[in-house]
This record gives structure tokens, C-alpha cells and sequence, in this order.
């Protein structure tokens, strides 16, 4: 098939706005004789004036030639199949080799030995179950949005999938058959939900026919790829309407069940619009620049039913502090099976809510002891919202604000960690983590 190509003339892409770490690396791979484009999510944004994320790009030398143009690169996963080009410590340009269909798919273990390839002789990759042509790689892609090539060599648009013109008429539609594009890989689902929302396309209408038929399969996809994606999609800037859609869709109770069923069917009611405001401080705050962690978005996105289910606990004479530890901590136990939060992150969810009801203890006096932990920030941020929705407590918002600045702390919403792996928390004992959060869950009229 023939791509329609735009030459440079006519569209809005100029270098000017690309990094110029993945410019060097396409012209590096163009000056090396290969085909070089920008791809994906990079060229969409440009056409749309936006800042992209990131810069992908595409080429037909092997991951091994890439390797070979570039002194500052590494292949990266499983049977190498990307590059990564260095430029200091921080930045870092992904090269991909085009791909043919099916290439993204895990393959079973009996076939990844096996050498799909096969060259024609100047070299070109004709067919093979990994490598394809530029044509096999963009209609690969998952949307005609995202399937858009900038060619280095012309500094033109190349375009297989009609891409451009959805662009412009600001939809958003699958490539290809949208029911096989759903059950081939249904965290797509999920990615529709997040570009129509970041962007503010509508659907196309076959594709949203689709995702509501289908919309069940996501209860079968990785789970760890849901963690990735969910996090994406909450962070996008743009959660609260994202979360309107995967009502709509019936993907948020697929996604997180028992807090779907707490909501039930019906939009509008008062739980569901306590998560929209969640998620609305939670864009809110991103686009005041302050970066949310994961902690402190399921704090805010399940705060609303964890409180009212460890009200019911403490009516039975629990203590506030350790039912809320322990709905929250019982919630994720079964939501792990559709979506796998880190231990790490659960464990800080649980820390902010259980530390609410000491925060707001006479006043937030009682606050001082907790202004070491390391959940603080976070807790201090959820408070804020708390404050802001119910508007009670505001004295003691005031003096554990008082007390976070006193520490140097930075808001909860601005505060680093939270990634699997990094905490401090993994490397202290058990005893240590016992006593301190003795000190975040200690009934409050103990001394
Ligand atoms: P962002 O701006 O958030 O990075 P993006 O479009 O670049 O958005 P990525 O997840 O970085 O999204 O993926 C890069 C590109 O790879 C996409 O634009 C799309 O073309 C392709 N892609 C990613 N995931 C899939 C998938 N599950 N199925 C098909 N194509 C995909
Ligand atoms: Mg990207």
C-alpha cells in the first residue's frame, strides 16, 4: 500500500521543536545509509502543539547496526530488540527496528530461539515474525493517531493508516479490526480511554462499539502492565474525565471491582462523585506542576469507601487509625488480581489513610511524632484535600502544614519515592517497621 506522504510544506512538524537527542539520532542512523523516522506518540504531539513525552524512533537497521552507528547505546530486552542511545545520564533515545504484526506479543518459550529472519540481499528485512517493513509497523500500532511517521530524510509526514486526518478531526479510532484490536491486547483499552481523554478526541464509532462489547477481557490482561497503564492514565492530566469514560465503558469496575461495586451502576450518585473529585484534585495538582504519587492517588481515589467501611469497624470498637490500615490493606489484597499494585505502594496507601485520624486529633497537635515518617508529605496532601471536600478541620490542616514545613518537607504531592524497589522501607528491619507504625496507629488518647 502506498502511504499518503505530506511534505514538509505542508504540515506544522519543525525540528525546532524536536530534542535535539533524537534528532542526532536520526540523522546518525540517515547519515549511516538507513531509513529513519520519528514515530508514535512524539509525532502526534508535534502535529497537535504539544510538548511529547518522549521521542521513538523507527529504523530498518537491525538492533545490531544500531548498536553499531552508536558508541553511546545499549540493546535492551528480551532478544534485543531495542536500542537505547545515551545522551548523559538522563537522556535517553529509543531506537526500534520496524516491526510486523504480532511482534509485541509474548511468544512461548519454545520459539524464542528460534531466527525468524529473513533479509533480502541489499539487506532490506522482507518478513519476519519480528522484524517488518514501515508499512507492517504502523499498522501494528494500536491507534491511526499513533501510527504517524516523520521522515528525517524529507522531513515529511508519512501517513499509512489515515492518521492525519483523524488527527485533525480529533478522533480517536483503532487500526484495523477494532474487536480483534481489543482481544488481541486488551490494555488497549485502556489506552483509548487515556488518548481520548489527554486529548480531548471523541471516539470513532466502531471503535467505541467495540470497547463496551469487549470491555470484560480486561479482567484477563497483565496485570503488571495494568499497574503501568492505570498509572499512566491517572497521571495524564486529564483523570477526572478518564474516569467518567471508564464508567461509561464499564472498564473502571473491570479494573478495580470492589470499589465498582461500592459505586454501583448508577452515575452521578455521591460515591462516584467523591472519586471524580479525587481525581480532579489529582489533575489539579499536576498541572500546578505537583507530581502525585501513586500512594496518594489510591489514597484519594479509594479513600472515600475505605473510610466509610472502617467506620463501620470502629462502630464495633476498632481503633480509626488501624481500621482504616486494614480495609485499605484488605482492598488491595483482592485488587492485585486485576491489577498488580507493588507492596510498597500499598503499604504507603494504607500509612496516609491510617495516619488521618491522629493528624486531625486535637486540632493537629497530636501530628508531631509523624512528621519523620516518610508517608508525611502525602498524608499532609490527603488532609488537604480531605479539608477542601468536607470543609472541617482546617485548623489542624493549618498546624500539620506548620509542622511539615518546620521538617522541610515537600507537599505530599511533590515528594519522590513510591517506586517499587527504592524505598527506604525495604531495607529496615521488621522490628523497626513495627515500632514505628506503633507510633501512626496508637489510639489517640494514648499519651
Ligand atoms: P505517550 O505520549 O503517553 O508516551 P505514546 O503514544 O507515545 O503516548 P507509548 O506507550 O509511549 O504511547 O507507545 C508508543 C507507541 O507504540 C504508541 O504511540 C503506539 O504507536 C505503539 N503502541 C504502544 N502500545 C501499544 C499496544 N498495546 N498496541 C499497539 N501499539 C502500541
Ligand atoms: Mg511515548
Amino acid at each position: 500500500m502506498e502511504p499518503v506522504v505530506i511534505p514538509r510544506s505542508e504540515h506544522t512538524v519543525s525540528r525546532e521543536n524536536i530534542s535535539p537527542e533524537a534528532l542526532k539520532v536520526l540523522y546518525g542512523l540517515k547519515d549511516s545509509g538507513y531509513l529513519a523516522y520519528l514515530a508514535g506518540g512524539g509525532v502526534r504531539d508535534l502535529l497537535l502543539g504539544r510538548k511529547p513525552k518522549d521521542y521513538d524512533v523507527v529504523t530498518n537497521a537491525t538492533p545490531n547496526e544500531v548498536r553499531k552507528v552508536f558508541r553511546n547505546s545499549r540493546l535492551i530486552g528480551r532478544r534485543f530488540r531495542l536500542a537505547h542511545v545515551f545522551f548523559g545520564r538522563e537522556k535517553i533515545v529509543e531506537v526500534a527496528t520496524f516491526r510486523a504484526s504480532g511482534s509485541d506479543v509474548e511468544e512461548p518459550e519454545s520459539l524464542q530461539n528460534v531466527n525468524h529472519r529473513l533479509k533480502r540481499d541489499d539487506g532490506l528485512i522482507l518478513r519476519d515474525n519480528l522484524f517488518g517493513s514501515p508499512e507492517q509497523d504502523a499498522v501494528r500500532r494500536d491507534f491511526t493517531v499513533n501510527a504517524l511517521f516523520y521522515n528525517i530524510h524529507d522531513y515529511s509526514i508519512i501517513d499509512y493508516v489515515g492518521g492525519l486526518q483523524d488527527l485533525r478531526k480529533g478522533i480517536l479510532k483503532f487500526i484495523g479490526d477494532p474487536g480483534i484490536r481489543c482481544v488481541e491486547d486488551p490494555v488497549r483499552m485502556v489506552r483509548a480511554v487515556r488518548f481520548a481523554a489527554m486529548l480531548g478526541f471523541q471516539f470513532d464509532p466502531a471503535t467505541a462499539v467495540a470497547i463496551r462489547e469487549h470491555h470484560g477481557k480486561l479482567a484477563h490482561a497483565n496485570r503488571s502492565r495494568l499497574y503501568e497503564e492505570v498509572q499512566k492514565l491517572f497521571f495524564c492530566g486529564a483523570a477526572q474525565q478518564a474516569y467518567g469514560l471508564l464508567r461509561d465503558f464499564g472498564l473502571f469496575a473491570i479494573l478495580f471491582p470492589e470499589i465498582g461495586s461500592w459505586l454501583g451502576p448508577v452515575p452521578g450518585g455521591l460515591e462516584c462523585r467523591r472519586v471524580s473529585q479525587a481525581l480532579q484534585q489529582v489533575d489539579e495538582w499536576r498541572h500546578e506542576g505537583r507530581q502525585v504519587t501513586p500512594a496518594l492517588l489510591f489514597a484519594l481515589m479509594f479513600g472515600g469507601m475505605h473510610e466509610v467501611q472502617a467506620d463501620e469497624l470502629t462502630a464495633k470498637g476498632e481503633h480509626p487509625g488501624l481500621a482504616l490500615h486494614s480495609v485499605t490493606m484488605q482492598h488491595f489484597g483482592g485488587l492485585t488480581e486485576r491489577v498488580q499494585v507493588p507492596k510498597l505502594v500499598r503499604y504507603r496507601t494504607a500509612e496516609i489513610l491510617a495516619s488521618q485520624p491522629r493528624l486531625i486529633s486535637e486540632g493537629g497537635t497530636r501530628a508531631r511524632p509523624l512528621a519523620c515518617r516518610e508517608f508525611f508529605p502525602e498524608a499532609v496532601s490527603y488532609l488537604e484535600f480531605s479539608v477542601r471536600l468536607s470543609g472541617q478541620n482546617g485548623a489542624a490542616l493549618e498546624r500539620v502544614k506548620a509542622i511539615l514545613e518546620e521538617a522541610g518537607g515537600e507537599s505530599g504531592a511533590e515528594a519522590r519515592g513510591n517506586r517499587p524497589g527504592r524505598g527506604r522501607r525495604g531495607r529496615r528491619s521488621k522490628a523497626f517497621r513495627e515500632r514505628r507504625d506503633s507510633v501512626a496507629l496508637q489510639p489517640q488518647n494514648s499519651p
